[in-house]
């Protein structure tokens, strides 16, 4: 636990399921409050609520669709409203959807990038709007992925948008670093998560995926939780600009752990 999260706010962006979620619950233990935005799985959220508060911490949920200005301006409101300040962001909706290149729509494309590139676009210019208004040395947390590094056939539109998220992130960190904001990535892997409910459910994919993995499983998303409770808090003081991959060593080009080569 960090010490220096409790009674801070954070909002968290498609919080309702999976990595969002969890890191709602985590920083529910570190007894913050915590706007918790969701689009779907409305039924779940006031569970998550109820949980945090039994953990000592605060949240409610706020709809919000991440690629509409309005609705991101509002979770910010939010923050303010309820909890008087704004310290965290945590930048994680996101979808994918895979599809061949040859047959990616603009549609498709576009929606994907909406969401995942321009929503956490949207999510960092306001928090910083909010943070340099108010003289917060806040931290944004912009969830990417390990195919901000790792092309991804069939992913083009969710490998591109991540890449973007990587540039993104280094420079907002560069440009508010003089005003004590920190802006990093985290890099999730492969994640127990209903992004991968299908693959998952199906033992010989997820065996593919496993074999990716050195450390030889799937991420559980109370993983990625606590490497974001790491960032968001001061013990990661001299850390800006980074990608934390939290992903069982995905990025570290596994093909080769035998000696190929
Ligand atoms: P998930 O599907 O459970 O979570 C995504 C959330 O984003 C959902 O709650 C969804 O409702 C929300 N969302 C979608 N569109 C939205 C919109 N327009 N506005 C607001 N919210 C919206 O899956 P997850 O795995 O928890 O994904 C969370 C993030 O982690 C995503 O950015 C994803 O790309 C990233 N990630 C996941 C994995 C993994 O293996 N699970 C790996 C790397 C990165």
């Amino acid at each position: 636990m960090y010490k220096d999260l409790e009674g801070s706010t954070a909002v968290i962006t498609g919080a309702s399921s999976g990595i969002g979620r969890a890191i709602a619950l985590r920083f529910g233990q570190e007894k913050m409050n915590v706007v918790i935005n969701y689009v779907s799985n409305e039924d779940k959220v006031n569970a998550i609520v109820r949980k945090i508060e039994s953990f000592g911490g605060k949240a409610i949920g706020v709809y919000g669709d991440v690629t509409k200005e309005e609705d991101v301006k509002k979770l910010v409101a939010a923050a303010h409203h309820h909890f008087g300040s704004l310290e965290v962001m945590v930048n994680n909706a996101g979808i994918e959807n895979e599809v061949p290149s040859e047959d990616l729509t603009l549609d498709n494309w576009r929606k994907v990038l909406d969401v995942n590139l321009t929503g956490a676009f949207l999510g960092c210019r306001e928090a910083i709007d909010y943070m340099l208004e108010h003289r917060i040395k806040g931290r944004i947390i912009n969830v990417s992925s390990v195919h901000e590094r790792i092309p991804w056939p069939h992913f083009l539109h969710y490998a591109a948008s991540k890449g973007g998220i990587k540039m993104m992130t280094e420079t907002l960190a560069l440009e508010f670093a003089p005003k004590g904001i920190r802006v990093n990535n985290l890099g999730p892997g492969a994640i127990d998560t209903p992004i991968n409910a299908a693959k998952f459910s199906d033992p010989a994919a997820k065996a593919k995926v496993e074999a990716l993995i050195p450390l030889g499983y799937i991420g559980k998303p109370e993983e990625i939780a606590a490497a974001a409770a790491w960032l968001a808090s001061s013990e990661s003081s001299y850390v800006t600009g980074i990608t934390l991959f939290a992903d069982g060593g995905m990025t570290k080009y596994p093909a080769f752990q035998g000696g190929q080569g």
